[in-house]
């Protein structure tokens, strides 16, 4: 399967699934259901969040410390990964350098689907 710029997989993922408002805020509830996400806060030790592939779809951990302004952006991270994965990126095994790429790609894909350019 070939693979495509991951900007397209984005994008798409973000229509397909992201939900908003009608203030143009990310319905996070909504936008997980849809995605097939179950979020749970947990107290994580050294992270903010994880994710977890399971058989209905994803788990993302959240810290219990990630505050309220905080979560929209850290949930939006997480669904940048998926958002990866789904385009066909490896979600294991990747490189030191790949794996900071990815990083860098699910913060910008957070930022996106945060800003009201994409709500209705
Ligand atoms: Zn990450």
């Amino acid at each position: 399967m070939e693979q495509e710029p991951w900007e397209t997989a984005g994008r798409r993922f973000i229509d397909q699934h992201v939900r908003y408002d009608r203030y143009g805020v990310v319905d996070l509830e909504q936008t997980a259901r849809n995605a097939h996400i179950e979020v749970r806060r947990e107290l994580l030790s050294h992270q903010q969040a994880t994710l977890a592939p399971f058989s209905k779809g994803w788990i993302v951990r959240i810290d219990e410390m990630v505050t309220e302004k905080q979560e929209p952006f850290i949930f939006g991270h997480e669904l940048g990964h998926i958002a990866l994965a789904t385009a066909g990126v490896p979600f294991f095994g990747l490189s030191a350098q790949q794996f900071q790429l990815a990083e860098a790609v699910c913060d910008f894909f957070s930022a996106q689907m945060l800003s009201s350019l994409y709500g209705d």
